[in-house]
């Protein structure tokens, strides 16, 4: 126990750590890609596909009235989790990538003409990337791309720099997948806003790891995805300023977002449901709905400070291994380590990790550009999570040691 967190309680919520991975205990490590579900949300699914089960918004009957209930009791669940003004502003979608898709299709194909500008960062993850091109390539607008430092920090002075007349949306990760960097979003979205550009925040990193606030924050979007947040996969959330989302045509057409069709005009609903064609995951936004109690019912501080130190552990101890080189020291961090060691692939020091029971994410991390800039293919990366304990970061540092053994 550190600091008033028990992270060993909190370790019995998650029944799969209880295993054994190759003959050793499970070190899990990649909660970045995505996190692993503790009971109250495994629990709350199955009971709801149980006994409340049902399509939702159509039926007359008492199960999908349940359902529904329990769908639209978890986008208030979500209201509250993100400090939203009103219930509307929450749009749920697949995840963090189907919700920049949609600002970049339903915003972008309104807003973005030839010759406009897209501004991103260097650190963005590929679905903060590739839907602003996508829109770029279809009106031949063009996307800028504010450098980071050689630590991993955004480049404030070049980003600032990087605004023009033609800019039009700032699309920005509050927090880097592959180095563990907090962007100052509050800053970035108050120079935007100066010179009137919208601002997206991909909140995907930034959830599991302590308490957003939207509207502190000013940003006109944000988006994440349920499963790095201990929910289930599959569920995700776009909020959405009203105002903006009010003025914006719907992303997909289908069920559930119209009012009424006729073959000559199609009338649609209002928001959030204008942007929810079709059945939603329904039992995914009831985990959801689960994953979000659960996280709200912990100390933020207490598990922040018991992030912390295991970051600073992790360094300490990887620090001493011979030949590692960090990748990304940003001074604003969460609990990610991505590093390479001289000589060893980071895949083949995946697998040797893996015999260990230490599961890491060894590639790009869908970042190839961030790569790129540090001119490596690849690191390997431990993220890590509320559950994570010291003896993971040593069993990490001992197969660490085992690969230096194989490799020299
Ligand atoms: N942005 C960031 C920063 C991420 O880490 C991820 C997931 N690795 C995504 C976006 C995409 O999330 P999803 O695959 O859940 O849509």
């Amino acid at each position: 126990m550190s600091g008033g967190f028990d992270v060993e309680r909190v370790r019995k919520d998650f029944p799969i750590l209880r295993q054994r991975i190759h003959g050793k205990p499970l070190a899990f490590l990649d909660s970045a890609a995505s996190a692993q579900k503790p009971t109250p949300v495994i629990e709350a699914m199955s009971r709801f596909y149980e006994s409340d089960y049902a399509n939702i918004h159509r039926g007359v009957y008492e199960l999908a009235e349940r359902a529904t209930l329990a769908f639209e009791g978890a986008r208030e669940k979500v209201r509250r989790f993100l400090n939203a003004g009103e219930a509307r502003e929450i749009v749920f979608v697949r995840g963090t990538t189907e919700a920049i898709n949609l600002v970049a299709q339903a915003w972008g194909r309104e807003h973005v003409a030839t010759g406009d500008e897209i501004l991103i960062t260097h650190m963005e993850h590929h679905s903060n990337i590739v839907p602003w091109q996508l829109l770029c390539q279809e009106k031949r607008a063009e996307l800028r791309v504010a450098p980071v430092d050689d630590r991993g920090a955004l480049r404030m002075d070049q980003f600032e720099k990087l605004f023009s007349p033609r800019t039009k949306i700032v699309a920005v990760t509050h927090v880097s997948n592959a180095l563990g960097t907090v962007n100052p979003v509050r800053e970035i979205v108050r120079l935007a806003h100066e010179r009137g550009v919208p601002v997206l925040v991909d909140g995907a990193q930034a959830v599991p790891h302590g308490r957003v606030d939207v509207r502190a924050l000013d940003c006109d979007f944000y988006a994440f995805s349920g499963h790095k947040v201990f929910g289930p996969s599959g569920i995700g959330v776009l909020y959405g300023k009203a105002g903006i989302l009010e003025r914006m045509p719907p992303y997909q057409g289908g069920g559930e977002m119209i009012l009424s069709v006729s073959f000559e005009e199609t009338a649609y609903k209002g928001i959030p449901y204008r942007f929810e064609a079709g059945t939603p995951d329904i039992a995914g936004a009831v985990g959801l709905g689960a994953a979000i109690d659960y996280v709200t019912a912990l100390d933020a501080g207490a598990v922040a400070a018991h992030e912390r130190e295991l970051l600073d552990h992790a360094t300490d101890r990887l620090s001493k291994v011979a030949g590692l080189r960090f990748i990304g020291t940003a001074p604003q961090r969460i609990a990610v380590v991505s590093f390479v060691l001289d000589g060893v692939h980071p895949h083949d020091v995946g697998t040797i990790l893996d015999r260990e029971g230490v599961a890491v994410r060894a590639g790009h991390h869908c970042a190839q550009p961030l790569m790129d800039r540090f001119g490596i293919p690849a690191t390997v990366r431990a993220s890590f999570a509320l559950y994570n304990t010291k003896a993971d970061v040593d069993a990490l540092v001992a197969g660490l040691h085992k690969v230096r053994e194989v490799f020299g």
